[in-house]
């Protein structure tokens, strides 16, 4: 079973975000718990958690189609101890709110060395940072987003996400998302077929489909390679929508989030039903 969604809209109240999904035909989606440009935020209420809850039921959404997404401040490999602190402690709160809500997924971008420290060591830091998270929080699995490469951000080659996972002490509560842009930013080919199929061959062997907890579905507005973080709708970037064609009738991407992070959120619901049309 594909599900398939949106990174829906969670404003006026984490429970608005299955009202938001359900409009569009989505079977899955993404949100922000909180402001995803503060550090800190006050916290969900009763009634908000409440609220989410009975939606989700209400309009049949279960924990497995529901990724939730951290803010973008949080540094989890930062190489100076005010930042890494400050990071740490949003990344456990953001860890309780799921918690709270009765999720059982965060995904998160992975950290930066911001040129300060090497590779290994803002990679061993991140490491440690989910380690700290998981061992204050229950049943929620920190999900580590590949990267597109920009800048200093790490996370965006296949043995930096197996790096952190052997790291990590309880295996069954780390996994990672693979955003299709970023990969192709990266440097990874996914818009031709036999590269698509040695990619994902790569990945299996070296983080393992066993660790895959959900998906970011966007084509790429710049070419394989340009390390440049563009999402594009689909089939209008430089991807094309094959790809996401080879996606949906694959089973190793069944029963996982796979959330369009795409720039028009006016066709999102053209965008899910074409996806639904390929599976
Ligand atoms: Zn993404
Ligand atoms: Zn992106």
């Amino acid at each position: 079973m594909k599900y398939i969604g949106a990174h829906v809209s969670a404003s006026g109240g984490v429970q608005n975000a299955p009202v938001n999904a359900k409009a569009i035909g989505a079977t899955a989606f993404a949100l922000f718990t909180k402001n995803q440009r503060q550090w800190f935020a006050k916290n969900l209420t009763d009634t908000e958690i409440d609220e989410f809850k009975d939606n989700c039921k209400k309009l049949g959404y279960i924990p497995e189609q529901i990724l939730p997404h951290d803010s973008y401040l949080i540094n989890l490999g930062h190489p100076e101890a005010e930042g890494l602190d400050k990071s740490r402690a949003s990344f456990v709160d953001e860890m309780q709110r799921c918690e709270q809500l009765g999720l059982k997924l965060l995904n998160f971008h992975p950290g930066s060395h911001l040129k300060k420290i090497s590779e290994n060591e803002c990679l061993d830091r991140i490491a440690e940072s989910i380690n700290i998270a998981l061992s204050k929080t229950n049943g929620v699995t920190a999900v580590i987003e590949n990267t597109a490469g920009q800048g200093s951000n790490l996370g965006f080659a296949f043995h930096h996400l197996k790096h952190i996972i052997d790291r990590v002490d309880d295996k069954s509560r780390v996994g990672v998302c693979i955003d299709t842009c970023h990969a192709f930013a990266a440097g990874y080919n996914i818009a031709d077929k036999y590269e698509f199929e040695r990619i994902w061959d790569e990945f299996d062997k070296t983080v393992g489909f066993n660790y895959l907890r959900g998906m970011h579905l966007n084509d790429a507005m710049k070419p394989v390679g340009s390390r440049v973080d563009r999402h594009a709708s689909i089939g209008s970037g430089c991807i094309g929508a094959e790809t996401f064609r080879w996606i949906m009738e694959d089973k190793r991407f069944d029963n996982i989030p796979l959330i369009l992070e795409t720039p028009d959120e006016l066709i999102w619901a053209d965008e899910i039903a074409m996806l639904k049309g390929f599976c």
